[in-house]
């Protein structure tokens, strides 16, 4: 309908034309536009491909309410129309190309997950606990829940989107049983390895070896900034008198 409405049409002077037939080669909707004076079929994109290619001036124009218009002003035109009319819908909030993010209660199928989406996101649309989603999908603990489901394979080799939805959506097939849940192994974390502390080691290394930030040991042993970070520990007692560093380091060990 717009196409029919359009006032751009290309027109072709049949007393200039040679009939060389190349505009109509170059049409890619197939309009022969060498028999025709005047495209008026609402086929036509616009694309200006048999204007540019004719070899004979006048032959063929692009006329704008009867006026004749240039390519260029045509182009321009287009993609004024088009990124303004993105601009201006955008702005006015009637169109965006960010999907918009789920609403609180709202819940998600496993066939409207998309790449951009973030794993909590995807677990809060399945109405999941986020560890379970990590459980089934076999993810690392280490791996943000702000990572997009489309970027899961840079962390779990071979993950696409397309395998983890196959995965969730077989698991709600068939979900585990209660029986089978209650006996599943419970895995839980390894012991951590007792913190052994030595007199000799310098500040700076038992922040370390805490995985401390060495401002946090200072507070521990309550100790002032000015103390160098490479002092160790038996020797804090010259700028602290009284320390007692035996008594510091059980207590750095038993509660690192
Ligand atoms: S402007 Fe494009 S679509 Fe229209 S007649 Fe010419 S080549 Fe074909
Ligand atoms: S390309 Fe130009 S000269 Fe050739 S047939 Fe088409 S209108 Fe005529």
């Amino acid at each position: 309908m717009i196409g029919r409405l359009s006032p751009n049409r290309v027109v072709r002077n049949d007393s200039i034309c040679i009939h060389c037939n190349k505009c109509t080669k170059a049409c890619p909707v197939n309009i022969d536009v060498a028999k025709a004076t005047e495209v008026k079929t609402t086929e036509c994109i616009s694309c200006n491909e048999c204007v540019n290619i004719c070899p004979k001036k006048g032959a063929l124009e692009n006329k704008f309410s009867k006026k004749i218009i240039s390519p260029l002003v045509i182009l321009i035109l287009v993609f004024t129309l088009f990124f303004g009319g993105i601009f201006v819908t955008q702005r006015l909030g009637w169109y965006s190309n960010v999907a918009a993010p789920l609403k609180e209660g709202e819940t998600l199928t496993i066939e409207a997950i998309r790449g951009f989406m973030t794993l909590s996101d995807v677990a809060t649309g399945l109405k999941m606990d986020i560890k379970d989603l990590y459980t089934k999908l076999e993810i690392p603990e280490s791996v943000p829940p702000t990572t997009k489901f489309k970027e899961l394979s840079t962390f779990v080799p071979g993950m696409t989107d397309e395998k983890a939805k196959e995965i969730l959506t077989k698991d709600m097939e068939n979900p585990i049983s209660q029986e089978t849940k209650t006996n599943m192994v419970v895995v839980t974390e390894p012991p951590k390895e007792p913190v052994v502390l030595k007199g000799y080691m310098p500040l700076s290394d038992i922040a370390k070896i805490l995985n401390i930030s060495i401002e946090e040991l200072y507070q521990k042993l309550k100790i002032p900034f000015t103390v160098p970070p490479t002092t160790i520990l038996k020797q804090v007692d010259t700028f602290v008198p009284g320390f007692d560093f035996e008594a510091e380091k059980t207590k750095l060990e038993s509660n690192p």
